[in-house]
């Protein structure tokens, strides 16, 4: 029996949880296939976002204890097996059992997944690649065309490879500039002096430069998790110190280095702060949604999909969550701001909140806030140091909410532009359900407390590019900085994608976006729904540049959720069709 290769286009979490998931179904299916596999970076299965080489000041915004990963099952076949591996708990030695519910959330580095994900990847390398079953190209797979039933991948040094199916597993993919980004590197090519770099990672690409430079002040473009690794890799990175001087609240000092950039000077369009996720597992608890609470939540969102009444608007998810959040809210009682609402009363507010970011209320943390001020609210609602507010619980009872989420609305029949209002409120509410450890904050109002950074100019200023670097100006406050490093990530709308490879597929019409250039349309399996119906090609995409896995895509659990599963029965699906007709087409009388 011929034994068909699959080529995996990118080997990062995405791509190690397909191949783990292809070697499963083998052995369910008993029969065999090959992995072509294609990856320029050094760490296969961490890839560049878990990069074992990152620095130390790169952070997880996922704590140890919520980091679910699921072990991969021993698999065995007649003549070898592929063994078991752990969750990153186990093979991080974290056991949540010895742990009191007062310790302290633990938040891996980046490059400690990057290690257990790169042992994840060698422990099935190293049994298949020894019987054939698994080869790697280290390079950027740059064309991939169709004849014949087969693929043709060509890569970067110009080589050509064919293998019977093709899977995308290429995560990040480098997008076209905005206007003002563009606007800068303009200039920035034009003028030596000019210092922007055009992203935050790899943080060392800026310390070496700036470390030559006589104390530059620094815009940093963007205020979410990126800009935190940038404020510690230009802190604790070039050997300053925190330390914590209240174990309560977490709040810290600075010792400077000296070898510190001048001046730190975030700035977004809106100036808000990421809220912190809570300091240990007793104060998470009071957000946890309960077993049934989530059979309720799931039941409310599946009858709503399942009514004739056409959806127009992200309405029936909110409705579904609110009751929740209310609950929630009553039963942290006196811990929370004060008020005599019912938790009918409650509801109405939630449900203003969630429907409009504008919406004021008393229970809800002014936007008007000075950034400093939020900051130190919100880390106080962290560490119970504080009375919560209501926008904190609905933010933290979302995150709760959102993998149950994720998987209930993945291929839902929803509208296109439905399935992006549910994207946007998502985002908007990662301020609170995506949000650093409450170490990150405090190390950030630390920085302030010694002007190391600066909040002044940190919501929506106006920014000019000058001949000596660019001009952040709010109200009379306008700040000079030599240096720009963008901490805005690339948005994963496929219009905007601008890899080699990406348009080159589009350009081919073989991927096609969606409503607002989103995404590429596949099927559950991964499949791509091509334009012609008649026209199947063996190709499949995973991950964020994929439709069905567009909502919640970002979160490293989802690699190894059940898209890869459906992906890797498809497969087998289709081959052992394939077998099937080949086997019934030569045994036809002639
Ligand atoms: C800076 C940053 C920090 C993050 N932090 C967190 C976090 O704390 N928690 C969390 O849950 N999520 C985080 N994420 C989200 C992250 O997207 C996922 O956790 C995860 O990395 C997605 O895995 P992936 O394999 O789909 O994509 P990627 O990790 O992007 O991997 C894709 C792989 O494909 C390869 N590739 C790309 N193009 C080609 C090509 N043409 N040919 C061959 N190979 C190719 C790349 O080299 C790469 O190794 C972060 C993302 C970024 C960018």
């Amino acid at each position: 029996m011929a034994c068909s290769t699959i080529g995996i286009v990118g080997i990062g979490p995405r791509g190690l949880s397909a191949m783990e998931s292809l070697f499963l179904e083998a052995s369910r299916y008993k029969s065999m296939v090959k992995v072509l596999a294609f990856e320029p970076f050094n760490y296969p299965g961490a890839g560049p976002v878990y990069d074992l080489g990152q620095p130390k000041t790169n952070w997880l915004n996922v704590t140890t204890r919520a980091l679910d990963i699921p072990a991969r099952e021993e698999v065995s076949f007649h003549d070898f097996h592929i063994p078991y591996f752990p969750t990153f708990q186990e093979w991080s030695g974290y056991n949540a059992k010895k742990l009191d519910k007062e310790a302290i959330d633990k938040f891996p580095l980046r490059s400690e997944l990057g290690q257990y994900l790169h042992d994840r990847y060698l422990s099935i390398t190293a049994v298949l690649k020894p019987l054939g079953l698994y080869n790697l190209i280290k390079r950027e797979v740059t064309t991939i065309t169709f004849t014949n039933e087969s693929v043709s991948i060509t890569d970067s040094g110009d080589n050509s490879h064919t293998v019977d199916e093709i899977v995308l597993c290429v995560g990040h993919q480098p997008t076209y500039q905005d206007e003002q980004m563009a606007h800068w590197l303009k200039r920035s090519n034009d003028s030596a002096e000019l210092q922007l770099f055009k992203m935050p990672y790899p943080v060392k690409m800026f310390q070496d430069k700036l470390g030559n430079t006589s104390r530059p002040s620094v815009g940093v473009r963007g205020f979410g998790l990126a800009m935190i690794d940038v404020c510690r890799a230009l802190s604790e990175g070039v050997g300053g110190t925190f330390t914590v001087m209240d174990t309560m609240t977490r709040k810290m000092v600075y010792e400077p280095s000296g070898k510190e950039p001048d001046r730190i000077v975030p700035f977004s369009l809106d100036g808000l702060p990421m809220a912190p996720k809570p300091l240990n597992r007793k104060i998470d608890e009071h957000y946890v949604v309960t077993d049934e609470e989530l059979t309720n939540y799931v039941a409310f969102i599946d009858n709503r999909l399942n009514s004739t009444n056409t959806i127009n608007s992200p309405e029936f998810l909110i409705k579904a969550i609110t009751p929740i959040i209310a609950k929630k809210f009553t039963q942290l009682s006196n811990l929370t701001i004060p008020h005599k609402l019912s938790n009918q009363g409650l509801e109405t507010i939630i449900e203003a909140w969630l429907l409009d970011s504008d919406f004021e209320h008393d229970l809800i943390l002014p936007k008007q806030l000075s950034t400093k001020t939020l900051l130190q609210k919100f880390v106080a609602m962290a560490t119970h140091t504080t009375k919560i507010s209501l926008d904190y619980v609905i933010g933290h009872v979302w995150r709760h909410c959102q993998p149950t989420m994720y998987k209930t609305l993945s291929f839902a029949p929803l509208k296109d532009e439905v399935i992006a209002k549910v994207i946007d409120l998502d985002e908007r509410l990662k301020r609170y359900s995506y949000g650093p450890p409450v170490d990150s904050l405090q190390q950030l109002l630390a920085l302030s407390d010694v002007n190391l950074l600066t909040f002044d100019v940190v919501n929506n200023p106006d920014v000019t590019a000058t001949k000596e670097g660019w001009e952040l100006s709010k109200g009379e406050e306008s700040i000079h900085v030599d240096t720009m490093i963008n901490s805005v990530l690339d948005t994963p709308k496929l219009s905007l994608v601008k890899s080699k490879l990406i348009e080159q597929l589009r350009e081919d019409s073989i991927v096609q976006p969606l409503h607002n250039d989103l995404a590429i349309e596949t099927q559950k399996d991964g499949t791509l729904i091509s334009r012609s119906e008649h026209l199947k090609l063996p190709i499949s995409v995973l991950g964020r540049l994929a439709k069905g896995t567009l909502i919640g895509v970002d979160a490293i659990a989802e690699c190894f959720g059940v898209r890869s599963k459906f992906w890797a029965k498809g497969v087998f699906h289709r081959v052992l069709n394939a077998e099937t007709t080949t086997q019934t087409s030569a045994s036809k009388p002639t």
